[in-house]
């Protein structure tokens, strides 16, 4: 299929590329969206067909549910039940990066949420992906736009990469702002909640409106090869660069005096801050933002580990990321990348 790639730079001025794009989604097509955490491959939630089209173009498993997407946090309402701490998390963080499970209503289809009884919502704050879904009249179901398995895309070139000829439309609302996909928590029984994927929304935020805010045992790493994952997505083989990806552990100064003996010794890709491109001159080096500027280490990942793959280096280093804050989320991300591999390099 031919895929139009459309700029939507102002959702006001360009009114009618945002009903082009929005019309495609109602008659049952794919079009990727940008939001402000990562691209997302969206279709018509309320649609079967659409939710398999999501799953065949994706290459994802049909078990692992899709995220579907409104323009008002009240329109859960037509999707889900609700109740007072969804409006609690939608008067702090939406709209924005955060995704809320819910029970679901009959108007959303199995398909759409990978057989399970309830669905996830969220609310999106990029200007482009709320004029669509307002535009659409209905809500657009989009995991990230990336092929199972890569990175999750923060820029259209990487949607391109992926989905050139497997979607209908691709629009272009440039770099993703967050770079890391949606915090997305679990309203508990007794009006806690429970954090299964960390993101932009940190564990401290929600303790702000939440005094019951528990972690995933998923993602402490605690679950047991027979348990399930409450996220399936969780339990998913996440992105792994070609190349051997080591997290290091240390200080400073012996993480300096270890990749220096690495570039010596082989062609290694290093993920590294700012400030350390000088010290390490020369080699792969991919600078991910200064020492400390986790946003900007956040925006920077996904895109670096795409670079990676094209340098087809021996060994892939980056930090640990300190779980604190939005460190979580990164921590998340790379430690998943590299399969968990974790060196300490202080002597
Ligand atoms: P992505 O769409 O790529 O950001 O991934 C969506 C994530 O949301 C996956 O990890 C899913 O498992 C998770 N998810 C979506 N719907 C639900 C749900 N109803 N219950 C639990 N997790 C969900
Ligand atoms: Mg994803």
């Amino acid at each position: 299929m031919e895929t139009v790639v459309l700029k939507i730079e102002d959702p006001v001025k360009q009114s009618a590329q945002i009903e082009r794009a929005a019309a495609l989604i109602r008659d049952g097509g794919l079009v990727v969206i940008p939001t402000e955490t990562v691209y997302g491959l969206g279709g018509d939630a309320t649609n079967p067909l659409s939710a398999q089209k999501i799953y065949a173009a994706k290459g994802r498993p049909s078990d692992n549910p899709l995220i579907i997407h409104i323009s008002d946090p009240r329109d859960a309402e037509k999707y889900a039940f609700t109740n007072e701490l969804y409006y609690k998390l939608a008067k702090a963080f939406m709209p924005g990066p955060l995704t809320v499970i819910l029970p679901k209503k009959d108007t959303v289809p199995r398909e759409t949420t990978g057989g399970l009884d309830t669905v996830a919502v969220r609310c999106p704050s990029n200007a482009v992906a709320s004029a669509i879904i307002r535009a659409a009249g209905v809500p657009i179901a989009a995991p990230s736009a990336n092929i199972s398995g890569r990175p999750s895309a923060t820029a259209v070139k990487y949607v391109i990469e992926d989905f050139d000829g497997r979607v209908d439309m691709i629009v272009d609302g440039g770099e993703s702002e967050i770079g890391l996909e949606s915090t997305i928590v679990l309203i508990t029984e007794n009006n806690g909640l429970m954090l299964l994927r960390p993101g932009a929304i940190t564990y401290d935020a929600l303790c702000c409106v939440c005094e019951n805010v528990t972690i995933s045992p998923t993602l402490e790493g605690t679950l047991s090869e027979n348990e399930h994952p409450i996220s399936p997505g969780m339990k998913y083989r996440h992105y792994a660069p070609s190349a051997k990806f080591v997290l290091l552990d240390g200080n400073e100064a012996s993480i300096i005096k270890f990749l220096k003996e690495e570039q010596k010794r082989c062609r290694c890709a290093v993920l590294c801050y700012d400030e350390e491109a000088e010290l390490l001159s020369g080699g792969l080096l991919l600078p991910i933002g200064k020492r400390g500027d986790l946003k900007t280490h956040a925006r920077m990942l996904f895109a670096r580990l795409r670079e990676c793959d094209t340098l087809s280096p021996d060994i892939i280093y980056a930090h640990i990321p300190d779980k604190a804050g939005l460190g979580l989320a990164l921590y998340n991300r790379m430690i998943r990348a590299a399969a968990h591999t974790v060196l300490n390099v202080e002597d």
